[in-house]
């Protein structure tokens, strides 16, 4: 009897290790273990069957971060996120993983609290037409950063939108990477159904945009709400405002892989930061399409802290060697992720949110 191997993981099985170094987490580890070309051998292996699956090669399996860089450098354009979350769906399914459920939970109770607390009580009036989503990076954050956001939307006059119990849920990417598809169906239908009444989503967060924009759409039918970033609908009000008062920083800019590579925006918050500091951002030497991810997504952050905190240093250090005195993000969740780093390193490179940014020059500005 032939045994087959899905066109995918062959072909990588015959690729001589081309992506290598575009991998995080080869990079992180120093385990050449978790190549691209090795994770795809191994899933390729146990899904037809050719090796067994148990607890231990498994978890080779959870070591991606779905960052899409070796798809973006592949001649063959092959989908290793995709490939290897198949694998990770099967492997769940058959109880093999070991991977406890429950680590996908959230503290709601403590979610609930931080929304209370971070947004002032004007926020939670019901009957507009639009609902912010922080995520829950940003809620478990420095309350300052939901102190910017709210300052921001002031200042800029966007009153459309409101917020509410569902802006403290989460929206369940990690459970949906680690490959608990039917749990993430059930909360994704009944997510949806909550946003359902409102016109407009806007989010700071590029991993609750993709899921919104993307997962949500895969397992749910009918019309949902519009779902926009944060980053594009401030922007053309960023870039109306007269700029009196430049910031004087020497910034660079990292691209989120959500933002980028998966929802393809990096134009827009260089152009944000161009208009602030009157001058175009730093790049680092692994920029745009080629960024290197910081370490979120894929579950990895969850699965493997420390590994993925590991990850986020190796962009602190391309910040550094780009000589920037900050590094900017528009992501809550590289913002977590990278400010760790920058204190693990004691690095003179500080991280801010972009948003963070605009809120201080809006003050400086008027
Ligand atoms: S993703 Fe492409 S470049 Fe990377 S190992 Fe597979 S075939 Fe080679």
């Amino acid at each position: 009897m032939q045994t087959r191997i899905d066109k995918r993981f062959l072909t990588c099985m015959y690729c001589p290790n081309l992506c290598l170094d575009r991998c995080p987490v080869v990079a992180a580890t120093g385990d050449i273990t978790y190549a691209p070309f090795a994770k795809m051998s191994l899933a390729g292996l146990l899904d037809s069957g050719l090796v067994f699956a148990d607890r231990t090669n498994a978890l080779v399996v959870y070591q991606c971060i779905a960052c899409m860089a070796c798809t973006e450098y592949c001649e063959h354009n092959v989908d290793v996120a995709d490939a290897l979350l198949n694998t990770r769906q099967e492997l769940v399914k058959k109880g093999i993983t070991g991977i406890d459920r429950t680590l996908f939970d959230e503290d709601q109770d403590l979610l609930d609290s931080r929304l209370k607390k971070g947004f002032p009580a004007q926020w939670f009036e019901p009957g507009l037409q639009g609902v912010l989503m922080p995520g829950r990076a940003m809620l478990r954050g420095p309350f300052s950063q939901m102190h910017a956001l709210t300052g921001v939307l002031s200042r800029l006059r966007i009153q459309y939108l409101e917020v509410a119990a569902v802006s403290a849920m989460s929206t369940g990417y990690d459970l949906y990477a680690a490959g608990f598809l039917d749990d993430f169906k059930s909360l994704s239908r009944a997510m949806y159904a909550r946003l359902r009444k409102y016109k407009i989503v806007v989010t700071p967060s590029p991993v609750v945009e993709y899921t919104l924009k993307v997962l949500y759409t895969l397992f749910n039918t009918g019309s949902g709400p519009q779902v926009r970033s944060l980053t594009e609908v401030i922007k053309p009000l960023v870039l109306a405002e007269k700029n009196k008062n430049p910031l004087h920083l020497r910034m660079a800019f990292h691209d989120c892989s959500f933002a980028g590579r998966y929802l393809g925006r990096y134009e827009e918050p260089r152009q944000i930061l161009a208009h602030l500091a009157s001058i175009k951002p730093l790049e680092l030497r692994r920029t745009r399409e080629n960024a290197m991810s910081c370490g979120f997504g894929g579950g990895f952050q969850r699965l493997f802290p420390d590994e993925a905190l590991r990850a986020a240093m190796e962009v602190l250090k391309l910040a550094r060697d780009a000589g920037a005195q900050v590094l900017v993000t528009e992501a809550p969740e590289c913002y977590d992720l990278l400010g760790k780093a920058a204190r693990k390193l004691r690095s003179n490179v500080r991280v801010r949110l972009l948003f963070d940014l605009v809120y201080q020059w809006l003050k400086q500005n008027r």
